[in-house]
């Protein structure tokens, strides 16, 4: 049979519904995909070497003939094994291997064979111990860098290789698309030595069977290319998709927004500035915007935005401002009326349960509900589409109900990463008759070392937020021991007797338990019940209705309650002043970068702010990471070092950002993320519908490109 790209895998020798059904389970149906499947890692065992000149712990081939082999049963724990004895013409060695005893019908007396593991002296003289092995002189699973591929259940190393093995016969049909008019005429980037890269045939073959150490680390720099290259190239192609609509042009109003300047109850960081000028010259430009807004916690965010927004509604255009919860959304719209004081706009509030409308003196016209049970108000959204409404606040009721605009010329979301790419594009897509698409912009105060930004968010431009209000205290940090603990009590304790509150935060205890209901009821009851029996404490945690959490939330900001208990799954959102002390639980469950966005929650008043890391660990790593994030408080430096401790995953939010979809790039190929990026963006500027690149068109239809290349 002759084995193509697309045979079924299921169509491969020795290959039954079992194991085809569990390569299923790997995401693998076809000949291609089991070839852009890649090892995870390798076993050196190139090194083929004499018996008599054999070393131990060295990880080698050895090749011989059988002299003896067969089972037995051991006394102890009666294990079955399989022992044979194998000779080249220097000298013998034994194997064994255990709970195989099939072995003994494939492998022979006098066979050749080859066998590759870790050289052992069992007291008796060398051994190997379940060596990998072949017949012959075999080139699968000895004898060379093997590759051990990430398995399921059921599946083994083996069987994988074999498989690999036959599929590689296909690479033949694997089309190169780097050709010569792309690699010469035009940008010349093979010219530099960094980045010649082997031929996508060659790589494939070498990532699953390197012919040499050195072949292996091109063919991976060959793939990786491959893998940023096309995400950049539908980054690309989106952020060119977003500039050929048109937006509104916003001009800039000085004379205004001079005066909300001045009437601010604070004087403006520089960063706020420039930020904020970046934006209002986006704006004033006829392409829609598409900017993150980046800034740590308590940063002020905020106030950029609403300049944005009064800038908008000064021209005669709505702005909306997406949150992800209710309660911020209130929050909200409570500041932007009181900073919109002394301007003439109206101001409206969307969220499940309510709609509230500010107008022009920003007097609160409470809209009466259509009928007794629901929370429908069709007057407010009417008032909107009728754009009688300048700005609109809201949560995710804003996308999910009827509200149509009239005259959308900005779009906001707040905390960017908790909504996918579906809800943006729909707020994206509600802009009204008069323009094609609004100005966007995200923002988040999860900071992002560059080269996520340059992968993660490559469609858009970056402003950050670099620098803080003054007089924000340092927030004290400390990591906790176990037989510290009551003096953390005590310590809180104190602070509550002074007036302050406190939020504890657990962690997910384990994945049955996904919305963390157990593990934080468990610590409320204690500290309900024991700890702080005299307190009163409020408890939040996922399974609560969202009406609820509101109603808790509003509790905790009233005072109601001196300490929140919370899972990281609430992730409390609200601005509470008189916080004082952030503990959490389980610290070294958590990311840094997750970490500093619960210490954000506190040090936002006068009061000097604590944030207590608990942890069990002994652990010298975890200790390092607590301790790290005790000295520094300045979230980019946080969010490198997790990175390079972690990875991607522990930087907060990137799940929905398809990361995890990497299959063998990294955040540390930064260099070839920045060569990606800008050569997608030549490309799509030079020529978006890639007329003058039809192997880059074909390929990217191939795997899947936007829908306007076909
Ligand atoms: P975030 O960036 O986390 O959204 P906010 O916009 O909520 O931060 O601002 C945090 C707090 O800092 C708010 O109470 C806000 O009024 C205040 N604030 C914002 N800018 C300044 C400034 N330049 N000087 C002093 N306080 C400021
Ligand atoms: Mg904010």
């Amino acid at each position: 049979m002759i084995t193509s790209l697309k045979t079924p895998l299921k169509n491969l020798t020795r290959i039954g519904e079992i194991t085809a059904g569990r390569m299923k389970t790997l995401g693998l149906a076809t000949v291609e995909d089991l070839l852009f499947y890649y090892p995870s890692r390798y076993e050196d065992y190139s090194n083929i070497v004499k018996i008599n000149q054999l070393k131990l712990e060295e990880n080698v081939t050895v090749q011989g003939q059988i002299i003896s082999i067969n089972n037995k049963l051991t006394a102890y724990k009666r294990q079955q094994i399989t022992e044979a004895a194998v000779s080249d013409k220097t000298g013998l060695i034994k194997t064994v291997w255990f709970n195989q005893p099939y072995l003994l019908t494939k492998l022979k007396e006098g066979d050749l064979i080859s066998l590759a593991g870790k050289i052992e002296n069992d007291g008796f003289g060398l051994t190997m111990r379940s060596p990998e092995w072949e017949k012959g002189g075999g080139r699968v699973h000895t004898g060379r860098l093997i590759p051990i591929y990430p398995l399921t259940q059921g599946l083994t190393q083996r069987q994988i290789r074999f498989l690999v093995s036959q599929a590689i016969e296909a690479t033949g049909e694997i089309e190169e698309w780097i050709d010569e008019n792309f690699q010469f005429s035009i940008f010349n980037f093979q010219s530099n030595p960094n980045f010649q890269f082997l031929n996508l045939q060659t790589a494939i073959r070498n990532i699953h069977f390197p012919e040499s150490k050195e072949l292996l680390s091109k063919a991976r720099v060959r793939l990786k290319f491959e893998e940023l290259f096309w995400m950049q190239m539908r980054k690309a192609i989106t952020r060119h998709e977003i500039q050929k609509s048109s937006a509104p042009v916003l001009s800039f109003k000085e004379k205004e927004i001079k005066k909300f300047v001045k009437i601010l109850p604070f004087k403006l960081t520089n960063a706020q500035r420039k930020t904020a000028w970046q934006i209002l010259l986006d704006c004033q430009k006829a392409i829609p915007m598409n900017r993150l807004l980046q800034g740590d916690v308590g940063s002020g965010k905020t106030v950029v935005a609403v300049m944005a927004m009064l800038n908008t509604a000064l021209n005669g255009y709505q702005a909306v401002l997406m949150a992800p919860t209710e309660i911020l959304a209130k929050q909200h719209f409570e500041t932007v009326c009181g900073l919109l004081k002394g301007f003439d706009v109206s101001v409206g509030l969307i969220t499940r349960s309510s709609k509230k409308l500010k107008t022009q003196n920003l007097k609160l016209k409470t809209l009466p509900r259509r009928q007794a049970g629901t929370t429908q108000n069709l007057k407010l959204i009417k008032f909107i589409a009728d754009g009688k409404v300048d700005l609109i606040i809201g949560t995710h009721a804003l996308i999910q109900q009827k509200v149509k605009f009239s005259k959308l010329a900005l779009a906001i979301v707040d905390e960017q990463h908790r909504f996918g790419v579906e809800q943006r594009k729909a707020l994206r897509d509600k802009t009204g008759a008069k323009c094609h698409s609004p100005h966007f912009l995200s923002m988040t105060a999860t900071p992002i070392p560059r080269s996520l930004a340059l992968t993660m968010y490559s469609d858009l431009d970056l402003s950050i937020i670099d620098e803080m209000p003054p007089g924000r205290k340092k927030i004290i940090t400390k990591t906790v021991a176990q037989e510290n603990r009551q003096k953390a009590y005590d310590f809180i304790n104190k602070q509550i007797q002074q007036g302050r509150q406190v939020f504890v935060i657990c962690p997910l205890i384990d994945e049955s338990d996904k919305l963390g209901v157990k593990a934080v009821t468990t610590e409320f009851e204690k500290l309900d019940k024991q700890v702080f029996p005299h307190l009163k404490i409020g408890l939040l945690h996922g399974k609560i209705p969202d009406s609820e959490k509101d109603e808790v939330q509003q509790k905790f900001v009233k005072k109601k309650f001196d300490i929140l208990v919370a899972t990281s799954v609430v992730e409390v959102g609200v601005d509470v002043p008189n916080a004082s002390v952030m503990m959490i639980e389980g610290a070294e469950r958590f990311g840094l970068a997750q970490l500093h966005q619960f210490r954000g929650r506190v040090g936002r008043s006068e009061h000097q702010s604590y944030c207590f890391l608990f942890t069990d660990s002994k652990s010298q790593n975890v200790y390092e990471r607590l301790d790290f994030l005790s000295k520094t408080s300045d979230g980019f430096k946080i969010a490198e070092f997790d990175l390079k401790l972690r990875g991607a995953g522990s930087i907060y939010g990137t799940e929905q950002h398809g990361l995890q979809e990497f299959k063998i790039a990294s955040l540390q190929d930064y260099k070839l993320i920045e060569l990606t990026q800008s050569l997608a963006r030549q490309i799509i500027e030079k020529d978006p519908r890639l007329e003058s690149f039809p192997s880059i068109k074909k390929r990217l239809n191939q795997i899947g490109g936007p829908a306007h290349l076909e």
